[in-house]
């Protein structure tokens, strides 16, 4: 941002101003006067708030890359209702079978979780492994929830089940070795629902915002970012869970953001402290993985909470029973803000 100066008013009276309110400022000498300029990484400030400050005349700000996103709610939204927060997801990795699928919905349901997840299409690394029931697994998927109250979601791999995914899933999952698919994005953002955006393994934050921004600019209604862990050079735990992108889209970008530990971590002792850190750091909810028997897992099992781990920690942090459908005093969900000129 650059701070332009009033003629006659003192630079260092300003300088030192911005410097108390904890910004980073940088100091132009040139002939027609003093800039100041606040630096991008210093903390999130808005041009009215340095506008005020006596001896400023005027601001000038790169404009932004994503306007959408800087304008879409961040209260998550579930069936076009404002959802209770923390948002509880969670389900098998793999829709296994109708049983399998709809005995962990009876104890997501009864844990207070909201949305039922699993997949009935898997992106495996390997071509050998278990890919997934397809279209049969989401008739299950969506069985078992509607049997529980509960909603779904459910990852889309393929332009060509966007119709069959769009039948089921209350929110669209776009996993992470996809989240650059851009063709992929639009045909998911079409579908009409929130989408559940994945980081991919090594996107930068910027890249991850910019994959949001496409979702919207595409039609979707939401986009829910969702943090699974990045590669590191550190093979100790599956994937390096970047607590700090959860606070820095939460708190600095304004958006909402589920955290993954099952995914990031990629073991199942870790998943509890993991999911506290997430919360206390800004999550709007958790995506959690469990299975009746993890051992004998088609997918993640190493991963998945055994049945008495899941109740035990979604006790603790606080989720009850309760029904996913509209209830008197919840607020419809807001309209997103008109933008007046978008690129
Ligand atoms: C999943 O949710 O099961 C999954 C495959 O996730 P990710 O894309 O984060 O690996
Ligand atoms: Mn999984």
């Amino acid at each position: 941002m650059i701070v332009r100066l009033k003629p006659g008013s003192d630079p260092d009276a300003v300088q030192r101003e911005l410097a108390q309110r904890g910004l980073w400022v940088r100091r132009f000498e040139g002939t027609s006067g003093v800039t100041l300029t606040i630096e991008p990484s210093s903390r999130r400030v808005s041009a009215e708030e340095l506008r005020a400050i006596d001896g400023v005349l005027d601001v000038a700000a790169p404009r932004s890359p994503h306007p959408r996103l800087d304008a879409q709610p961040r209260e998550l939204t579930l069936r076009g209702v404002v959802s209770q927060e923390p948002l509880l997801i969670a389900g098998p990795c793999a829709v296994e079978s109708a049983e399998q699928v709809e005995a962990v919905a009876a104890r997501v349901a009864a844990a207070g979780g909201q949305l039922l997840r699993g997949g009935a299409f898997k992106p495996r690394t390997s071509p050998y492994a278990f890919r997934g029931h397809g279209v049969r697994a989401l008739g299950w998927l969506a069985d078992a929830a509607r049997k529980h109250q509960l909603a779904c979601v459910t990852e889309l791999m393929s332009e060509e089940d966007a119709a069959a995914v769009g039948e089921v899933a209350d929110w669209i999952q776009i996993g992470c070795r996809n989240m650059q698919s851009y063709s992929l994005l639009a045909a998911a953002a079409k579908l009409g629902r929130p989408i559940l955006l994945k980081r991919a393994m090594s996107a930068s934050l910027e890249e991850w915002l910019l994959a949001g921004e496409h979702c919207l600019v595409h039609g979707a209604p939401q986009v829910v970012f969702c943090e699974r862990g990045i590669r590191s050079f550190d093979p100790s735990t599956r994937n390096l869970f970047d607590i700090s992108a959860i606070a820095l889209l939460s708190q600095v970008y304004r958006q909402p953001v589920i955290a993954d530990p099952s995914h990031a971590a990629g073991r199942r002792d870790l998943i509890p402290a993991l999911s506290r850190a997430a919360l206390a750091a800004g999550a709007a909810g958790l995506l959690l993985e469990t299975h009746d028997t993890p051992g004998a897992a088609l997918s993640d099992g190493p991963q998945a909470l055994l049945p008495h781990e899941f109740a035990s920690l979604t006790a603790e942090l606080g989720w009850a029973s309760r029904p996913i459908a509209p209830r008197a005093g919840e607020r419809p969900a807001p309209a997103p803000r008109v933008l007046e000129s978008l690129p």
